[in-house]
């Protein structure tokens, strides 16, 4: 018997199981008030991975959830060869929405479903992989990703989690063992991972295109940025006499709005502390949390530079807190999902991921690459996100397209 054409199986790919799933999936810790409450490790979170371990075993993979609760299927292939991996996560923020993560996840399986129907067996093993705690509901998230990958550092696992305990206890009181979190490692070599998930912003929604290529994820850098004036009485203080750190630090807001649109980068002050923050006292030290993202770093280190400079001109000191590097997609794996969005006849577009996603984890151990699809109205982590069917079902068969390519193409 001939092999089918990549479009006749990419074809065959059961949307309506697809959706349906994605329900059934919705309804495991929907709150009454809308909304998702699957936070990582707690009740509903377990109850969806289950259900996903399931949908596995039921689809002839074979499937477990690791030291981590990360649920790993394995359809086997050449156990030679590496694998290929899809998959993404399936925990929420409380009130999220049942396409953040699930689609991903759901999407890989849905490929997997299309093989198995069809009888076309990959030469690479294929992982799906739904990833516990992804959200930043626990410490170290994307906690299962990470621990995946061999980088979780135990440690950081005494950070609170979403349920106000530290992360170690939420984990030990559902049975995961914090120490073998961190000693845990992927089951088998990997040769491309790659993800399907909502766009999260509005960019694909408002051009109206079905698919954004993800060409890597934004390096985050933020600093501690802390005006120091004079606080005093706010009544018996004239004006010219005042050295208020609130009114010298105000322009600096607008700074960094002005500074990352001159480069074409996002940048945020999302907190201010006033000292000692009372009616009747003039501020005496502003303390402001500043955030840029951007994928490239040169982009981010002439940013950085105004930014540090402006802060001196003002009389403000400039701390370097957090910084993560920017992590590229992969050229191949990139030129696997043009291919595909050609074969299929879908629009696209190129673009960074602004947010954080388990592929920038993954990106430590194998090269990766993402698919986006619109996110109507740009809104996500809330009971209003929404993604149209059709591009659900078409992130579905750009995923299933791409990895029918990278298993003929992709050696060893
Ligand atoms: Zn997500």
């Amino acid at each position: 018997m001939r092999k089918p054409s990549l479009e006749t199986l990419v074809a065959q790919l059961d949307g309506e199981q697809l959706l349906s799933d994605l329900e059934t999936l919705g309804q495991v810790g929907l709150r009454p008030e809308g909304g998702l409450a699957r936070m990582a490790y707690g009740a509903a979170d377990l109850e969806a991975r289950q259900w996903v371990l399931a949908e596995m075993e039921a689809l002839g993979m074979s499937a477990t959830m690791d030291a981590a609760g990360n649920v790993i299927g394995v359809l086997a292939g050449d156990p030679a060869l590496p694998a290929l991996a899809a998959g993404s996560h399936t925990d929420s923020v409380p009130g999220g929405g049942k396409y953040d993560g699930a689609l991903g996840v759901l999407a890989a399986l849905a490929c997997v479903r299309t093989l198995q129907a069809a009888g076309h067996r990959l030469r690479h093993p294929l992982l799906v992989v739904d990833f516990a705690g992804e959200e930043a509901t626990t410490a170290a998230s994307p906690t299962g990703s990470l621990s995946f990958v061999g980088q979780l550092q135990e440690h950081v696992l005494d950070q609170p989690a979403w349920t106000g305990q530290s992360t170690r206890r939420l984990l030990e009181e559902q049975g995961f063992e914090p120490t073998a979190m961190a000693a845990n490692h992927p089951p088998m070599p990997i040769a491309a991972f790659l993800e399907l998930h909502i766009e999260q912003g509005e960019q694909l929604d408002v051009a109206d295109i079905p698919a954004g290529l993800v060409e890597g994820i934004v390096g985050i850098r933020r600093y501690l940025v802390t005006f120091q004036g004079q606080a005093n009485h706010a009544g018996t203080t004239g004006m010219a006499r005042r050295r208020d750190a609130l009114v010298a630090a105000a322009p600096f807001v607008t700074a960094v709005r002005d500074v990352a649109m001159d480069h074409r980068i996002v940048g945020t002050v999302g907190r201010l502390a006033v000292h000692p923050g009372a009616p009747n006292v003039i501020p005496g030290r502003v303390e402001m949390d500043v955030e840029i993202r951007a994928l490239d770093n040169a982009v981010l280190d002439r940013a950085e530079r105004e930014l540090a400079e402006r802060a001196r001109a003002a009389g403000a000191t400039f701390f370097h807190g957090l910084r993560n590097e920017p992590v590229h997609a992969d050229r191949r794996l990139m030129a696997a999902l043009e291919l595909a969005c050609q074969q299929l006849n879908v629009r696209y577009t190129k673009m960074p991921s602004g947010a954080g996603h388990d592929a920038m984890n993954m990106a430590a151990i194998c090269p990766f690459a993402m698919i986006f699809v619109p996110s109507v109205g740009g809104i996500s982590h809330a009971p209003e996100e929404y993604t149209r069917p059709d591009h659900c079902v078409t992130g579905a068969r750009l995923l299933l397209a791409a990895l029918l390519e990278l298993d003929s193409t992709l050696d060893a």
